[in-house]
This record gives structure tokens, sequence and C-alpha cells, in this order.
């Protein structure tokens, strides 16, 4: 039971230890699972204790044909087929679906009740949940739109049932006591749910920012080499798996030395920049374009033989031939090494080829695309 319980605990929680680096994805489904089994969670508690005390009202009390048994029962099965739809479907929208239909029959259920048990003492106690489910659920924004709404009607059954409810004994006082209350405690629930909404965007913000500090590179906002090198082995894990084609190219700006002494430095940057901006609209999506150091850069073509890799090279050698960049006049052209993928190759033995081949274009004359095999 001890162990049941401890495990139910940390599914809520579903946490993952803080020392632990997660990327935004998984943050932002951990988040939305939190959301969901809360909800689940919230569903099951209302099905089983409405159930049994529709069956207490059944066969105790006042016999099925009673308003309380079949609002309790009606209810009951509400939350019981949304925790199927929930099982069905866990998506975000409808985790958000479910959550505002839930609460507009929380909001039903209580009101109604209240009307009905209002000579009961302590029956009031159940809608203080409403404030905290409407807005824990919905977000702090629609949580409270609900909440007013819900408020309103509830403090004017109040006021109206001064002098009659709980026998007679629900007087001023009494109705003073409770808007105060729920007023207080939405409050802080509100208070909470915004600053835990924006530690969400924050921690969102700053995972984001990491994940492109530590995989984009800041001038040329493309893949930096860890991110390449690692697009890189997944692909030949992929051809090696799949038997498919895997083609790549290093590319070497010519003389970039010379453009930096003409044009200056920060103009050679700019000239990266455009230039790398040119040729990703040439590449597909399946792609990956990474920047290898200084004025290297490197393509993984997945599904290419040599022979399109090479044809594809000479494309966008052409076209950078023709760019003429913003700050330096100069003509600016790249050398290509080509390699192909054969099965059992390692991705520093296939970098080390297309490495040969670059330098066979750079020996042969520049601005020209070259392969070993
Ligand atoms: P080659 O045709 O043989 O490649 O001649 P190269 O002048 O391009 O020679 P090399 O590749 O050895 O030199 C690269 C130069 O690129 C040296 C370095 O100052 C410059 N460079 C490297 N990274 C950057 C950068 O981020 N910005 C700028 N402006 N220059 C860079
Ligand atoms: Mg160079
Ligand atoms: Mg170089």
């Amino acid at each position: 039971m001890g162990h049941f319980l401890k495990k139910m605990y940390t599914t809520l929680l579903c946490a993952a230890p803080p020392t632990s680096y997660i990327s935004l994805k998984d943050f932002q489904n951990l988040y939305h699972k939190r959301k969901y089994l809360l909800l689940k969670t919230c569903l099951y508690i209302t099905f089983l204790t409405l159930f049994f005390f529709s069956c207490l009202h059944a066969f105790v009390f006042q016999g099925i044909g009673d308003l309380a048994f079949l609002l309790e029962i009606t209810v009951s099965l509400t939350a019981l087929y949304f925790i199927i739809s929930l099982k069905r479907n866990p998506s975000p929208e409808n985790t958000a679906n479910i959550a505002t239909y839930s609460t507009l029959i929380f909001a039903a259920f209580l009101l109604i009740f209240n009307n009905l048990v209002s000579h009961q003492n302590f029956s009031l106690i159940w809608t203080f949940f409403f404030p905290v489910f409407a807005i824990i659920m919905n977000g702090y924004k629609a949580g409270l739109r609900y909440t007013i709404v819900f408020l309103s009607i509830l403090l004017f059954m109040a006021y109206e049932g001064i002098g009659n409810w709980q026998a007679g004994q629900w007087n001023e006082l009494s109705f003073i006591r409770l808007s105060l209350a729920m007023a207080i405690l939405t409050f802080i629930i509100y208070i909470n749910e915004v600053a835990l909404t924006n530690a969400k965007l924050q921690a969102e913000f700053a995972l984001e920012k990491l994940h492109s500090l530590s995989a984009i590179d800041e001038l040329t906002q493309i893949a930096n080499r860890r991110n390449i090198d690692q697009s890189l082995f997944k692909a030949i894990q992929h051809a090696e798996r799949y038997d498919t084609p895997l083609s790549l190219t290093l590319f070497d700006i010519d003389d970039f030395k010379k453009i930096n002494d003409q044009c200056g430095h920060l103009a050679g940057d700019n000239v990266l920049f455009e230039l790398v901006t040119e040729i990703k609209h040439i590449i597909r999506s399946t792609d990956s374009f990474g920047r290898w150091g200084g004025e290297e850069f490197l393509i993984v073509l997945p599904n290419e033989t040599l022979e399109s890799a090479i044809n594809f090279c000479e494309k966008i050698r052409v076209c950078v031939e023709k760019i003429t960049f913003a700050e330096c006049s100069t003509q600016v052209t790249c050398s290509f090494g080509v390699a192909h993928f054969q099965k059992g190759m390692t991705a520093e033995q296939l970098i080390e080829q297309a490495d040969k081949a670059l330098y066979q274009a750079k020996h042969s004359g520049k601005n020209r695309v070259a392969s070993l095999n």
C-alpha cells in the first residue's frame, strides 16, 4: 500500500530529478502529463465519491427517485465518461477540453447541490474546491473567469438564503465570512497560478536559449560542430540499418584570408552569414548543414548517391559564384570535397575522405567539386 501511494505521488508530480537536463520538448511533455494526471485523478475522485453517495442515497436513504441521487449518478457517470475519453485521447487539446467541460459541470453540480441541501451544515464547504480546480485546470485567465461567474451566482444564492439556509441560522455574518474566505482563497490560488505560469515560461525560454547556445552557431545561425557531428552520426546509423545511400560534402571558402584583408574582418563575417543564408535556400529539409569550423562547412546528404551529391554541390558552387555581397564586392567561390558512405565506415573515415577530396579540389585550382571515388 505504501509503495502504491509513493508511486502514485511521484507519478502525479512526474518531475525529472532537478539535477538532470531535459530538453524543451521533454519539459513541455512533462508539464502536460502532470496536468493530465491531475485531471484524471480529480475525475476518479469525483466518480468514486459521487458513485458512493448516489448508492447511499438510493439504497439507504431516499430511494432512486430522489433528486440528489439522480444528480450524483449523472455527474459520477459523466466523470467516468471523461476518464475514458482522456485514456483514449490523452492529447493536450482533449485534456484542455475535458478540463473546461468538467469545470462547467462541477459548477452546475455545486450550485444545484447547494440549493438542494442548503438546510444542512457544512454543505457549502464543497464549493471551496471550485476556485482551486477551475484555476489550476484551466489556467489563471480562463480559471478566474469561471470562478467569478460561479462565485457571483453562489453568493447571490447565499444572500437570498439569509434567514432560510441551515434551518434559519445562516445570517449576514455567515454570508460575509463566506464571501471573504472565497475572495481570499481565489486571490491566493490565482497569484500562485500566475507565478507558476511565468516560471514555466521562463524555464521554457531558458531551455530554448540553452539549446540554441549548445547547438546553433552564433554567427551563421546553422548547426555548430557538435550538432552537425550528431546529425552525421544519426545519418550513418540510419544508412547502415536501412541500407540507404548517404553522401556528404565538406566545403571551404577559397582565399578567405584575402577577403578579410580586402574588406575587413567584420565584412568577412557578413560574407559568411550571407553565403550560408543563400545555401540554406538550396538544401532540402532532410539535409543537415553545419559550420565545421572557421570558413569550412559540412552538408550531410541522406539518400544521395555520389553522383547526385556531386551534381548538388555543383549547383551550390554556381550559386555561390553569383552572390553579390552587401559589404564586399570581391567574388567569392568555394571548393567542395564529396564522399560517399560505404557500409562499415565510421564518421571519421567519411570525413577524412571528404577532407582529402577537398584538398584535391583546392590543389587543382579551387572553385570546383572533387571526390576520391
Ligand atoms: P584556401 O582557399 O586555401 O582555403 O585559402 P584561405 O585564405 O581561405 O585559407 P584558410 O582556410 O587557411 O584560412 C581561413 C581564414 O578564414 C583564416 C581566418 O582568419 C578566417 N576566418 C575563420 N573564421 C572566420 C570568421 O568567423 N570570420 C572571419 N571574418 N574570418 C574567419
Ligand atoms: Mg579557405
Ligand atoms: Mg579553411
